[in-house]
């Protein structure tokens, strides 16, 4: 294959903008090489300004449940373009999007928009400070919540409670608020509960975790933070930015039957454009400016153009029954050619997967958590990434990531791809 029209556009961006890109992961720093520009993409395909068509395993890291280019949505962009881009003023399409979404989520009275999935998760854990009254937070050690400060935080040295900074800029202050535990172990959170008694706003979880490859929630381990939440008058924030109309209907929440308190969504919420919520019951809503008195705006929440693509998403996805089942049993079509192949060609592999969520750590053992998360064979993967795309299989250029299934993918796709992995593993 070849890149040159992408590595010529790779060298411009770097001059203007900073690694030549508006999101680092794109960069493909940790896989080398050129970051593929791409020039347009339809149903489950990229093609690449160089004319190369990619199988897409990304999907714009998740909002394409539907596929590229999806018509209904692009369609409903269109007219309502006609009709004026932004007004700072309310529109009826936002009420419309708000009733439809909060139908279709587990308790969950009101909901706001707002443009990304870190703004969604920021607002979320100032609301859950607001009404709390107080001022700790507990995050998972591999979960990514979007980029505010709060968290952007890694583990201190040894048993320390308290985080530290992992990107300068992000001061001492924030990081001490907000305190880590490790992923599918209760023992951890307990700890920091009984450490910091009274003080604890909320734990912000990804109820299946999508940042450090696909790591699901062990039976029991959501429950169990449920009851700790209540037994310690803290709220339950799940982020689904990824799992939200993804996993089913109700997100997460409906797939484990669990209630959190507050919902965060992003991605598929908005049909590809940039869309984040937050929702939860009245008594928490009801905390917001300008009824209550936790503040949170935005000049562009609800745009007119991205309330239209995310109502046209959701309204696809309530028409159609048979969508989850469709996508869970495409992704474990996958799942199981995968597991064929690498298994015949003597791979050490452990693949996670739940629903349209995937991804294979190149190791034994199993992956619980953002340490045996990290046992993945790197240079391996490398290699793997970029064999595979030069089979024309697009997969993310970083070995802590999900891929995101689309039904736009036929099974004549995913035959070819399994059917990639099995060359590429054969010749590494
Ligand atoms: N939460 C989760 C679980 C995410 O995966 C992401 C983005 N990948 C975010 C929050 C942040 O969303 P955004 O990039 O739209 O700000």
């Amino acid at each position: 294959m070849l890149y040159q029209r992408s590595s010529q556009l790779f060298l411009e961006a770097q001059k203007v903008i900073p690694g030549g890109v508006n999101s680092p992961v794109r960069a493909f720093k940790s896989v080398g090489g050129t970051p593929i520009f791409v020039k347009e993409a339809k149903g489950a395909y990229l093609y690449d300004e160089d004319g190369n068509r990619l199988i897409d395993y990304i999907n714009s890291w998740g909002p394409m449940l539907l596929g590229h280019s999806y018509e209904p949505v692009v369609n409903a962009v269109i007219e309502k373009a006609k009709k004026g881009t932004s007004f700072g003023m309310p529109t009826e399409i936002e009420t419309q999007i708000a009733e439809l979404a909060v139908s279709m989520v587990p308790n969950v009275d009101k909901i706001r928009f707002v443009n990304s999935g870190t703004e969604a998760c920021m607002s979320a854990v100032r609301l859950a400070r607001g009404f709390t009254g107080r001022e700790k937070i507990i995050k998972f050690r591999g979960c990514y919540h979007g980029h505010s400060d709060s968290f952007l935080i890694s583990a201190g040295s040894g048993l320390s409670t308290f985080g530290v900074p992992n990107s300068p800029g992000v001061t001492k202050g924030t990081a001490q608020d907000t305190l880590l535990a490790d992923y599918n172990n209760l023992d951890s959170v307990k700890e920091l509960f009984e450490l910091n008694k009274n003080e604890i706003a909320c734990i912000i979880i990804e109820p299946v975790a999508g940042n450090m490859g696909c790591v699901p929630p062990m039976n029991g381990f959501l429950e169990g933070l449920r009851q700790l939440c209540d037994a310690n008058g803290a709220l339950l924030i799940f982020d689904e930015v990824m799992t939200g109309f993804r996993l089913a209907k109700g997100g997460a929440q409906e797939l484990f039957g669990i209630n959190a308190d507050i919902v965060t969504f992003g991605k598929v919420i908005g049909g590809g454009l940039p869309v984040g919520a937050f929702a939860a019951r009245n008594e928490i809503m009801n905390f917001l400016s300008p009824v209550g008195p936790v503040y949170q705006a935005g000049t562009l929440s609800g745009n007119p153009l991205a309330m239209a693509a995310g109502l046209t998403m959701l309204q696809e996805i309530n028409k159609d029954a048979e969508l989850f089942k469709r996508l869970d049993e495409k992704t474990a079509y996958l799942e199981k050619g995968i597991r064929e192949v690498l298994t015949k060609n003597n791979i050490q592999f452990v693949v996670n997967r739940v629903g349209s969520m995937i991804s294979i750590f190149f190791c034994d053992g199993e992956v619980v958590d953002f340490v045996t998360a990290g046992k993945g064979d790197t240079p391996y993967f490398k290699n793997f990434f970029h064999k595979l795309v030069e089979n024309g299989v697009y997969i993310a250029p970083s070995s802590y990531e999900t891929w995101f299934i689309t039904d736009a993918l036929s099974y004549a796709d995913l035959d070819e791809t399994i059917q990639a992995i099995d060359k590429v593993t054969q010749e590494i």
